[in-house]
């Protein structure tokens, strides 16, 4: 019987692979989709994510992102990380070095998609292959999580978002996050001639149009686009808890707010290695106190900004007080910043 089975190739999935493989646990990855697999992302790792890929050594190429800075008609705040870097790195070159390095520790990686899981006093059954654990790390709509019944339903505005890459030098090192009435647009530089433009919304409208309501953003994006149009949404997904039994959910499976603050992909890292450590214990109940902890201090900044983003005068109040208060939007960059 195998130690570990992960559901999802994903960034969570993958990690949480890497984990158990170099800690001597043997492991086998199900994802339905080959090879390097592109999703809707704004494609900023945060330091912290950039140490926690470091850790595991990986090093994916992209470009490093010194701080972020609001925008809004003339109006623009920005703060830098207080330590080192993090990174735009494209989707498709972090799953390419993430699926490499998992390969080369051993983990197997199956082309298919895990549909029946039954849990049993010592193991779990996946679609008939025993497992001594399973990781749920099957992303935002996670099928496993909702075959479990640790689905808590939505409330509350839905927010969606919409990416697309751009064939121009990027002109700063910084995340931008340019605000309109009813959108943000996060200009994330990920390469010498490249850069990754993801749109959040609750106003579901084609990405041309949205784009639209940057007109000074839309000035600088003078370039051919260097993908197609993803999307991913409702972003906010509710989870009764994240154990049952001997099912772990990591990643955007366990739950998520928003991608907001860009802190998707650290915490997906850090949860990968707080569930291994859990099933390495024999301790799977253990991994709640920790994803609690792990997501604590983003869920707070994240809600936050969500309601202040959500009532039009605090939304169009947003960057000049970021600018009027510095010390305020030093400290919550700072926290981005934070390294692992
Ligand atoms: C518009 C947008 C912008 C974002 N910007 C940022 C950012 O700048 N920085 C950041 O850190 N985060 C950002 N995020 C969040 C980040 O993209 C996610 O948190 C991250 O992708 C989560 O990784 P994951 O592995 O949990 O899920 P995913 O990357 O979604 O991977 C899940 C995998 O599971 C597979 N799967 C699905 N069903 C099954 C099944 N039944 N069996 C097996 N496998 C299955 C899927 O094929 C997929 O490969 C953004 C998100 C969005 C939507």
């Amino acid at each position: 019987m195998i130690d570990l089975l992960v559901a999802g190739g994903g960034p969570a999935g993958l990690a949480t692979a890497l984990h158990a493989a170099r800690v001597g646990l043997s492991v086998r990855v199900r994802e339905p989709r080959d090879g390097v697999v592109d999703k809707a992302c704004g494609e900023g790792l945060m330091p912290g994510a950039v140490a926690r890929l470091a850790r595991l050594g990986v090093d994916p190429a992209g470009r490093a992102l010194r701080g972020i800075r609001y925008l809004a008609g003339p109006a623009r705040a920005e703060a830098l990380f207080p330590g080192p870097p993090g990174r735009g790195v494209r989707r498709t070159v972090l799953h390419d070095a993430l699926r490499a390095a998992a390969l080369d520790a051993g983990v197997v990686v199956e082309r298919r998609a895990v549909r029946d899981v039954v849990q049993g006093a010592d193991r779990v059954v996946v679609d008939g292959t025993p497992a001594r654990y399973v990781v749920a790390a099957d992303g935002l709509h996670s099928p496993v999580r909702r075959s479990l019944g640790l689905e808590a339903g939505t409330r509350g505005r839905q927010r969606y978002g919409l990416r697309r890459h751009v064939g121009v030098a990027p002109w700063t090192d910084l995340v931008e996050v340019h605000w309109s009435a009813h959108a943000e647009a996060y200009v994330t530089p990920v390469g010498p001639g490249e850069v990754g433009v993801a749109i959040l919304t609750s106003v579901r409208r084609p990405y041309e149009e949205q784009l639209a309501a940057f007109p000074a953003l839309r000035e600088r994006l003078r370039g051919e686009a260097t993908s197609t149009v993803r999307g991913a949404g409702p972003l906010r997904q509710r989870t009764t808890r994240r154990v049952a039994g001997r099912v772990l959910l990591v990643g955007d499976a366990a739950g998520y707010v928003d991608a907001l603050t860009g802190e998707g992909l650290s915490l997906a890292l850090a949860q990968a290695e707080a569930a291994v450590a859990a099933v390495r214990a024999g301790r799977p109940e253990r991994y709640e106190a920790d994803w609690r902890r792990v997501v604590r201090r983003y869920r707070l900044l994240t809600e936050a900004l969500l309601a202040a983003a959500a009532v039009p005068p605090a939304r169009r109040a947003l960057v000049p007080a970021a600018r009027a208060l510095p010390v305020l939007f030093d400290a919550a960059v700072r926290e981005l910043g934070r390294p692992a």
